[in-house]
């Protein structure tokens, strides 16, 4: 079987890691798993020996789905689907669901926020990444790393760099390096009253991450909804700001935005 390079089909070939990774995701008796991109199984042969109750994976590339039904037969619930038309709130089965995937890199954040649209539902999500994706998502203020990815995602969830895995222990061998992090999600998402308002500032504010917060949110807002910050907010640049201030200049920006409304 030809891997394909449109799938990012770069399998797992190392033991030791793949029943490390699925050892990282701690399961018990009522959990339900779901893997996404299981290929021809290097993870999942090692969930069918773990006590969860229950393993559906997710697997857009119909030839594997064929391996994976020989291998495994009804020890596992196989989808067939594009994983970000999945809708993970309809497979959990009354506990949130724990997530593992070692990823296809080309679309590792549109399924990392598409995790995250569905965080009420699941618990913990353990993601093979490629190692600089890994790194922007647990970045800190300060720090190069720390952008989009990592705001957004440390609103919603706990994360853990939990270790790295060299290239040469994929088949074909990528050109990148790889890590695998842990996204524990919030059940709520504490302190944002706009959640949607909350996403565009912070996008906003990293498109021109050079560039004081004035500067960049001026493209977006009036300057007398910008007034309602506090001018030491507004000097600083956006890889300056915590997680913490993100959701307070929300939470401002907000009420401005309604203040004006009410007031027309
Ligand atoms: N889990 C296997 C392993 O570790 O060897 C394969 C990992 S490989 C990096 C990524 C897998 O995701 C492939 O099996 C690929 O076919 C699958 N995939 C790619 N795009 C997908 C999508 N949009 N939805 C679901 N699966 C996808």
């Amino acid at each position: 079987m030809r891997p394909l390079k449109k799938f990012s089909q770069n399998f797992l070939t190392n033991p030791f890691y793949q029943k490390k990774i699925v050892e990282s995701l701690h399961l018990k008796t009522d959990n339900c798993v779901v893997e996404i991109g299981p290929g021809k199984g290097a993870l999942t042969q090692h969930l069918i020996k773990s006590e969860a109750q229950r393993i559906m994976v997710i697997e857009i590339d119909p030839r594997m789905v064929e391996t994976l039904q020989e291998k495994f037969q009804d020890q596992i619930e196989i989808i067939n689907q594009d994983v970000l038309k999945v809708d993970f709130c309809r497979l959990s089965c009354g506990k949130r669901l724990k997530v593992v995937g070692n990823l296809p890199y080309h679309i590792t954040s549109p399924i990392l926020f598409h995790l995250i649209d569905y965080h009420r539902c699941i618990e913990q999500a353990v993601l093979m990444t490629q190692k600089e994706v890994a790194r922007r998502v647990c970045a800190k203020p300060g720090s190069k790393d720390y952008g989009i990815l990592s705001v957004i995602t440390q609103a919603y969830a706990q994360v853990e760099y939990l270790f790295e895995i060299k290239r040469g222990n994929f088949f074909p061998v990528p050109a990148v390096d790889s890590a695998l992090i842990s996204v524990l999600f919030f059940r709520q998402v504490e302190g944002i009253a706009n959640l949607e308002l909350f996403r565009k500032i912070v996008r906003s504010a990293f498109n021109y991450r050079r560039k004081t917060l004035k500067n960049c949110l001026s493209r977006i807002f009036e300057e007398k909804v910008l007034n309602s910050l506090d001018q030491s907010f507004l000097k600083k640049r956006p890889e300056q700001l915590t997680v913490e201030d993100f959701k307070h200049i929300t939470n401002l920006i907000d009420k401005a935005l309604r203040d004006e409304t009410t007031r027309h």
